[in-house]
C-alpha cells in the first residue's frame, strides 16, 4: 500500500468491478442517443456564482455542500455538484438555442462533487448520467424523458425501482401556495435554520427527512389542491402519456426535490434494495431556469440518474450484467522467436476485433499458462520452435483443454470461427 488513501467518501473504480460501471453507463445513454440526443461534455468547475443562482441560495447543495476554491487569478469556482446549470449555460453560450429546431437536446455523462456526510451509496465524488431537453414545454418531452430513463434502467435489467411523480406547479400557482404553507409553516416548532428555510423556500421543509418535522407536517396544505388549470392539465396529459406507454408511476404530492430550479413535472427513480439512500435518479422541469442565469425564456426538462447507485441496486437485485470478456484469447510464446512471431499474431488479432492478451515478462511455460487460465480467454495460442517450422500454432481450448495446431497464416479466421 503506498501513504496515501483516496479521499474520504471517495473511492476508486478498479477492474474487474469497473467494468460494470462503464456498463451501466452505457445502457443509460443508448436509450438517448436513439431518441435525438447529443453529447455535452462541460468543465468539471465553473464559476460558483452559477451554481449559486442556478441551483438556489437556499439548498443545502449549495450552502453546505459545494467544493469552492479561489483561483490565482482570484476567479470564484466550484467544483460541479450537478449537470443542469452546466449544461444550460454552454447550450446558452453557444447559441444552440438560436441554431434551429427547439428543443435542444443533449445528454451527458461524468464526475460531480458534494461535500457530503459518506455513508453507503452517498459519496463525495460520484458519477452522473444526464439528459436535458432545452426550449420546449410540451408534455410528451417530460413524458418522453421519463420513458428513456425508464427503459435504461429495465434495459440493465432492473425491476424493484419505483417511479415517484408530482407537479410543483408554476409562476402563476405556485406563490399563493407558496404563501398558504408559509402560514402553515410559521406556526409549527421548528429550529432556526428551518425557520429561515420558511422564509426562503418552504418547499423545501416538506422535503425535511427528520421525524420530529415529518410529524407536524401532516396536515400542511398539499400542491395540487393549489394548482392552476393549465398545470393540470399539463401534469395530467405527463400521466396520461406515461400510462399509454405502460410506465407505471405512483403520485407524491409531496415530492419537491433538493434544487430550487424545479416547475411543474418532478420525479424521482427510487429503488426499494437501497436503504435511505434509495434515490437512484431524478428530474423534472425547470421554466425559469434560463432567466435566472441571464438567458432568454427557455423552458426545460431533464434528469440526471447515479451511477453509483445504479451499480449498487444492481448488486441489491443480485443481477450479473452479461459482459464481454476481457480477454478472449490469451498468447503463449515458447522461445525467443516465437516471441516475436506472436507478438504479430497478437496484434492482427486485435486488428480483427477478438480481445487478446500476450504473456509479457519473460515468463516461464508454467506461468504464462497460468497466466492465461487467469486472464479468462477462453483460448490460448500457444508457439514453440517446432511449431514454427512446421508453420503451425497451437490453438488450446482453456476449458476442455483440447489442443490443435492451426496453420500460422489461418490464425484470425480459426480463432473466430471457435468464438463464433
Ligand atoms: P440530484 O442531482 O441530487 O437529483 O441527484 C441525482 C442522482 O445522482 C441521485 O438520484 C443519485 O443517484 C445520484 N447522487 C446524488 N448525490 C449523490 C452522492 N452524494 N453520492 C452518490 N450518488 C449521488
Amino acid at each position: 500500500m503506498s501513504t496515501f488513501k483516496a479521499p474520504r467518501g471517495t473511492y476508486d473504480l478498479i477492474p474487474p468491478a469497473s467494468a460494470a460501471y462503464l456498463a451501466v453507463r452505457d445502457a443509460i445513454a443508448a436509450p438517448l442517443k436513439r431518441s435525438g440526443y447529443g453529447y455535452v461534455e462541460t468543465p468539471g468547475f465553473e464559476n460558483v456564482e452559477l451554481f449559486a443562482r442556478g441551483v438556489g441560495e437556499s439548498t443545502d447543495i449549495v450552502t453546505k455542500e459545494m467544493y469552492t476554491l479561489t483561483t490565482k487569478g482570484g476567479d470564484q469556482l466550484a467544483l460541479r455538484p450537478e449537470g443542469t446549470a452546466s449544461v444550460l449555460r454552454a447550450a446558452l453560450e453557444a447559441n444552440l438555442h438560436k441554431a434551429g429546431n427547439l428543443p435542444v437536446k443533449l445528454w451527458y455523462s461524468g464526475s460531480y462533487y458534494r461535500y457530503e456526510r459518506p455513508q453507503k451509496g452517498r459519496y463525495r465524488h460520484f458519477s452522473q448520467v444526464g439528459a436535458e431537453a432545452i426550449g420546449a414545454e410540451d408534455p410528451a418531452l417530460d413524458a418522453e424523458l421519463i420513458i428513456l430513463a425508464h427503459d435504461a434502467y429495465r434495459s440493465l435489467g432492473l425491476r424493484n425501482f419505483r417511479i415517484l411523480l408530482n407537479s410543483l406547479g408554476d409562476a402563476a400557482c405556485r406563490p399563493a401556495y407558496r404563501a398558504a404553507l408559509q402560514d402553515f409553516l410559521r406556526a409549527l416548532d421548528l429550529d432556526e435554520d428551518t425557520r429561515r428555510r420558511i422564509e426562503i423556500n418552504p418547499l423545501r421543509v416538506l422535503d425535511d427527512k427528520r421525524e420530529a418535522v415529518q410529524k407536524q407536517l401532516v396536515g400542511a396544505p398539499v400542491l395540487g389542491d393549489h394548482l392552476c388549470e393549465e398545470c393540470k392539465r399539463y401534469h395530467e396529459q405527463v400521466r396520461e402519456l406515461l400510462t399509454a406507454e405502460g410506465v407505471a408511476f405512483e403520485d407524491d404530492p409531496k415530492l419537491v426535490r433538493g434544487l430550487d430550479y424545479y416547475t411543474r413535472t418532478t420525479f424521482e427513480f427510487v429503488h426499494d434494495g437501497l436503504g435511505s439512500q434509495s434515490a437512484v435518479g431524478g428530474g423534472g422541469r425547470y421554466d425559469g431556469l434560463s432567466e435566472m442565469i441571464g438567458g432568454p425564456a427557455l423552458p426545460s426538462v431533464g434528469w440526471a440518474l447515479g451511477v453509483d447507485r445504479t451499480v449498487l441496486a444492481l448488486e441489491a437485485e443480485g443481477i450479473e450484467l452479461d459482459l464481454p470478456p476481457a480477454t478472449s484469447v490469451f498468447a503463449v510464446p515458447l522461445g525467443e522467436e516465437a516471441r516475436k512471431v506472436l507478438f504479430g499474431t497478437v496484434a492482427a488479432l486485435r486488428r480483427a476485433g477478438v480481445a487478446t492478451d500476450f504473456a509479457y515478462g519473460g515468463k516461464g511455460v508454467k506461468a504464462a499458462m497460468k497466466a492465461a487460465n487467469r486472464s479468462g480467454a477462453r483460448l490460448a495460442v500457444i508457439a514453440g520452435e517446432r511449431d514454427l517450422e512446421e508453420g503451425v500454432v497451437q490453438l488450446k481450448d482453456l476449458e476442455s483443454g483440447e489442443q490443435t495446431p492451426v496453420p500460422l497464416d489461418g490464425v484470425v479466421e480459426a480463432v473466430r470461427a471457435r468464438l463464433g
